[in-house]
């Protein structure tokens, strides 16, 4: 059995949310066979590599919670889901090297385009597992949208509730792990289904067990989302005190992807695009970054689940940086502990996985290395050292 002993990491306690230096984990066979103060380490035993991790600190392999595998992201990111399906294919192997380089070891991906029939981000799930080196993957198929919601070469486009339940059910027979309302209309100050409309296709996925995330980035979408009983909210970049209230009282999670902006901000000066670079493109930004602050301090204030994703491919970002969602999480208000939290345990809470994004004795070996506290300093999870699997 493969043994190896990593002597000298810092390790994160849990109970008082703060940093134990001088750390060693022992792992063996894929699974953590012991963790603790480097100095009662287990001898390793003979043929055991010891890891000199002196000045690291170990970090649960990380969990990008909002993710499109099959898309490149950048400031052309609409643009990409064009492309051949060849090339979408390469970029998911692409994506694939830099999430293990940037030490996130699950994806959700809440949106692909389809080709031949079907979403592609199950047929790159299906062909990755067991694969070693790769993510473990969840994947929601394709955007089910209200006809005019998004451009149409990407979405499941439907009409009214019917066909909104039809095509719900169409995504778990081509075998999605979830379902992706999208639900921000035609119409900004309209929500694009009732709640009733999403309640119907709520209780018709989880009878087949699996679960429904709703895309919202406004608040009239936001309310219906959530009143129909939906379990996970994507960006909720525009909620309000009552919307975060229902969430927890029920259990729907934030899936948070403030880092986008962060993104877009960026586009100001490195291109032309009017969107980003224009005076009114700079400020209805900056508006919309503090909306998105503020929603995501009143669901932190009302006990909502909050998992943080890049949003790469569906957004401008890219694959290897869910480590500016924890700085922007930071930025925003939260605790760098429950920034971390969002990136890792909360994510596989999102997923149902309890295994995901935690470390611990006799759960999977899968952690990361990075160099500084990312207790103090969130920026740490770029100075990723080393990973385990
Ligand atoms: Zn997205």
């Amino acid at each position: 059995m493969d043994v190896r002993l990593y002597r000298g990491c810092a390790l994160v306690d849990h109970a008082t949310r703060s940093l134990v230096p001088e750390g060693a984990v022992l792992v063996a066979g894929g699974r953590i066979d012991w963790l603790g103060p480097a100095a009662d380490a287990p001898d390793p035993g003979p043929g055991a590599e010891v890891v000199d991790a002196g000045g690291t600190t170990a970090v649960a392999g990380m969990v990008d919670a909002h993710s499109h595998l099959t898309l490149p992201g950048g400031s052309h990111w609409i643009d990409r889901a064009a492309d051949p399906t060849d090339r979408l294919l390469a970029v998911a192997e692409d994506n694939a090297r830099l999430l293990r380089q940037a030490g996130v070891r699950w994806a959700r991906d809440v949106g692909a385009p389809v080709r031949d029939g079907r979403a592609l981000s199950l047929t790159v799930r299906d062909r990755w597992r067991g694969r070693p080196g790769y993510p473990y993957v969840r994947a929601a198929g394709c955007w089910l949208t209200r006809t005019g919601s998004l451009p149409a070469q990407l979405p499941v486009e439907v009409t009214d509730g019917d066909g909104l339940l039809a095509a719900a059910l169409g995504q778990l027979d081509d075998g999605a792990d979830l379902v992706k309302l999208y639900m921000d209309g035609p119409d900004r100050d309209t929500s694009p289904f009732t709640a009733d409309e999403v309640r119907r296709v709520v209780e018709a996925v989880h009878a087949r067990g699996a679960t429904v995330t709703a895309h919202s980035s406004l608040l009239p979408g936001a309310r219906a989302a959530v009143a129909g009983g939906v379990d996970a909210i994507e960006h909720g970049f525009r909620l309000d005190a009552d919307v975060a209230r229902a969430m927890a009282a029920q259990g729907t999670a934030l899936v948070a992807t403030l880092a986008v902006m962060e993104s877009w901000e960026s586009f100001a000066t490195t291109t032309r695009l009017p969107r980003f670079a224009s005076a009114e493109g700079r400020d209805a930004l900056a508006e919309r970054r503090a909306a998105a602050h503020e929603s995501v301090r009143m669901a932190a204030a009302a006990g909502v689940l909050i998992a943080a994703g890049t949003d790469f491919g569906g957004g401008s970002l890219r694959a290897n940086q869910l480590a500016w969602e924890v700085e922007t999480l930071v930025a925003a208000g939260l605790e760098p502990y429950d920034a971390l939290a969002a990136a890792t345990v909360n994510g596989g809470r999102l997923l149902g996985e309890p295994g995901a994004g935690v470390l611990e004795a006799g759960g999977p070996a899968d952690f990361l290395l990075v160099h500084g506290d990312p207790l103090t300093d969130p920026g740490s999870l770029w100075r990723v050292w080393r990973i385990s699997w």
